[in-house]
């Protein structure tokens, strides 16, 4: 097992931007030299260490790359969380989980919350910020019970010091360094997939990149028998941290085995008979003696050069990522969020608006109702006939018939009651929705009789009741109609006034602000446009799609990429609109003044949705005049990308802000009339439509830039976050435009 570089890092889950003790540091070796970085936060260290593996790459050097935290939980943990008995399926849950930004703020607790209520009892993970709250996640280990999981892993137990991966916080915890870490080096395994094996879940013979998991307190006696000379006044500079010496010692050491041809022998020591596919090893471990004999001989080689003038991070030279096709593949250091969670997210930051108005129940269609409704009257009021015929009394029917009743002579019809009542044995002429007269319980069709205007005659069997309608059948008076949050549909407005409401209390209409961003736009599709301008087209689209929604759309124009005017705007919306839907600028690119502006101004929350078209979806709270706080949903500029996203978050968001409640479209699982292959990691919408046999056809093009192929959809095809391969015939998920109320 030869390497030519061996890189060390020593994590740190600081929750914001450090440097020096307990911080991050890579440390990495190429022979008897060794340079050493202080990365201040996990995004620039993830950059880092990327650079370092392109450059090893380039110069087709072989580079293994040590990490200080657990590559794995206890033995069963996988399989409880991700249903795969693997450790690499934890890194690819935790990397779709965990939003880690780049000044190091990140969601370790509330993920470790997540999981925790994935699992029965309570626990395994432990330990949050005293004072705070989080449903699932204990404050202390002692609380936790019936996880069944064990406290330490294999390689930890015979490690000796390492501790449990489950504790988050408190003195020398690493719990939040794997929830942190993991991700990082499974963006880095997927940035250069191929080339990376992570020991000991896969062959690390022949790959060129090797990362395995370190120890570094394994050599704590080498460490301090160098004490350390200190510089400076005591307390004002901490150089050389420990953990620089660390991890430059320990690259060292692994530097000294490879050249010496001992390395081997450390990934020899795992012990197969643990399960090293779930809890992963250190390496190290087993063979200890060898290591620390190898740091040893490293010796003060470890100390950082002795100049306190120094930065703490020594340039490099800056490789850039290597060029790849897809242009949708994750970008360094970012993280993603899955729909559901964004959904979820979502839906639970959003508060529905209060102000209500009567309007007459006619003038009611598409408001949303503000109380419940009750039938002021039944319906129907009274018991009438269903159908054109001869109504009499069942019980003066005797045998099975046929029968001649004397036939009154008048007539019942809808809105001219019989007056009097009909004499037992008797039959009286009586039309639809005619309330029954006195005496008469039973219809017979007119169809099925014969008359000479003095009788009539028909076939039996009769049933008592036969052709009438109860009154109250359908609803009695008093009971209830239709309940608040209802968005009142064209039958709901017959419902209502045939129960006697004229008059209900709606919310009133929620108001929507649509603006859109970017130099390059032109409102009017009428005017002449300079080579470099584009019309705007989703404003009008998004306008559109507010106003069938049945809120009341403002348009709060185009705005270039300016921040003043943007600014501008946006207070404008705040103070004429409930709700702002932007659509451009949201991607965190040079020109996205919208993604700025909010962060500095509305509290941004950006993310990044694991959803193609269109990742980029930001929710922000501009605030008001008034001390109100205007939710912001900032769409990706691509209009494929804006309807999307309007679809699928806009939707259920503007709903629930108008007081009509969270919404699901109604999918259909129809034929596949295509074939597509789709990578891990990211929720699809294709456009589509149904062809003349049901089944889905797709949109020849998925650029997102292609608005022709959103017109000639008539909906969309989903396909879920996971890998999916798709032939003719196989059954794909439908969701019709008309299942997110647009026809
Ligand atoms: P952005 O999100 O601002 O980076 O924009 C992404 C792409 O969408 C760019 O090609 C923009 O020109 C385009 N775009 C942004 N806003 C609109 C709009 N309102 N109408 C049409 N295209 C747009
Ligand atoms: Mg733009």
């Amino acid at each position: 097992m030869s390497f030519d570089r061996i890189v060390v890092v020593d994590w740190s889950a600081a929750g914001r931007a450090v440097r020096g003790g307990d911080s991050l540091w890579i440390a990495q070796a190429r022979g008897d030299a060794v340079e050493s970085w202080n990365p201040p936060t996990r995004a620039e260290a993830e950059a880092h260490l990327r650079a370092l593996i392109s450059a090893a790459l380039d110069a087709g050097e072989r580079v293994l790359i040590g990490v200080d935290f657990a590559f794995g939980y206890p033995a069963g943990f996988a399989a409880a969380l991700t249903g795969r008995a693997e450790a690499l399926a934890v890194w690819e849950w935790l990397a779709a989980q965990v939003e880690d930004d780049r000044r190091n703020r990140n969601n370790r607790f509330e993920v470790a919350a997540r999981i925790n209520r994935a699992l029965p009892g309570l626990g395994p993970l432990w330990f949050h910020p005293p004072g705070q709250t989080w449903p699932g996640l204990p404050l202390k280990g002692s609380e936790r019970r019936g996880h069944g999981l064990a406290e330490m892993r294999v390689t930890d137990a015979r490690a000796k010091g390492a501790q449990s991966v489950w504790k988050l916080g408190g003195a020398g915890s690493v719990g939040s360094q794997v929830l942190t870490g993991l991700p990082v080096l499974w963006r880095l395994r997927a940035a250069f997939a191929g080339q990376v094996a992570v020991w000991p879940f896969e062959a690390a013979q022949a790959a060129p990149v090797v990362v395995t998991e370190v120890f570094p307190s394994m050599l704590r006696a080498e460490i301090a028998a160098l004490s350390p000379p200190r510089h400076g006044k005591a307390g004002r500079h901490d150089w050389p941290v420990r953990d620089a010496v660390q991890v430059r010692m320990l690259a060292l050491a692994l530097a000294r085995l490879a050249q010496e041809g001992a390395l081997g022998g450390l990934f020899d020591a795992a012990d197969p008979t643990a399960p090293l596919a779930e809890e992963g090893w250190i390496l190290g471990a087993g063979a200890e003696a060898d290591l620390r004999a190898a740091a040893r001989a490293v010796g003060a080689a470890a100390l950082p050069p002795q100049d306190t003038d120094a930065p703490a991070t020594a340039p490099h030279r800056l490789t850039p990522p290597r060029l790849r096709n897809d242009c949708f593949a994750m970008p360094q250091g970012v993280d993603w969020v899955p729909v559901e969670d964004a959904l979820a997210r979502l839906r639970a930051a959003l508060v529905p608006i209060t102000d209500t108005e009567d309007l007459p129940t006619a003038a009611a269609g598409l408001r949303v109702l503000a109380t419940d409704i009750s039938a002021r009257r039944s319906n129907p009021p009274q018991a009438n006939a269903a159908v054109d015929g001869y109504g009499f009394a069942h019980a003066a029917l005797d045998g099975s018939g046929p029968y001649e009743l004397p036939l009154l002579q008048a007539r019942a019809a809808a809105g001219q009651p019989l007056k009097g009542a009909v004499p037992m044995g008797s039959a009286v002429r009586i039309l639809t929705g005619a309330i029954l007269p006195k005496g008469v319980d039973s219809v017979v069709l007119e169809e099925d009789c014969a008359t000479d205007g003095a009788r009539v005659a028909f076939d039996g069997p009769v049933r008592r009741g036969a052709n009438s309608r109860r009154a109250g059948e359908d609803v009695e008076a008093g009971g209830p109609a239709l309940p608040r949050g209802r968005r009142l549909t064209p039958a709901d407005l017959a419902l209502l006034s045939a129960l006697g409401v004229g008059r209900v209390r709606v919310l009133r209409p929620l108001r929507v602000g649509v603006l859109s961003t970017g130099d390059e736009l032109l409102s009017d599709p009428g005017a002449q446009a300079a080579p470099h301008q584009i019309f705007d087209a989703n404003r009008p689209m998004l306008l559109e799609v507010a106003r069938r929604w049945g809120h009341a759309p403002v348009d709060l124009g185009h705005a270039p990429d300016h921040a003043a005017e943007i600014a501008a705007r946006l207070d404008r919306g705040a103070a004429e609109a409930d709700v702002i839907l932007t659509s451009g600028g949201a991607s965190a690119g040079d020109e996205d003044h919208v993604s700025r502006l909010l962060r500095e101004r509305a509290q941004l929350s950006s993310w990044r949705i694991a959803l193609k078209p269109g990742r980029p979806l930001a929710l922000a709270l501009w605030p008001g005049d008034g001390g109100q706080r205007v939710p912001v949903i900032g769409l990706p500029g691509n209009p494929v990308a804006a309807l999307v996203c309007t679809l699928i978050f806009g939707r259920p968001a503007l709903s629930l802000l108008s007081g009509a409640g969270w919404l699901e479209p109604q999918g259909f699982q129809v034929p596949a009339a295509f074939s597509k292959r789709k990578k891990p990691g990211r929720r699809e919408f294709l456009r589509a439509r149904l062809g003349a046999d049901g089944t889905a056809e797709v949109f020849a093009s998925e650029g997102s830039g292609r608005i022709s192929g959103l017109s000639w959809a008539e909906g969309l095809v989903e396909l879920p976050d996971g890998a999916a391969t798709i032939a003719p015939g196989d059954m794909v998920r439908y969701l019709p435009y008309t299942s997110f109320g647009l026809g």
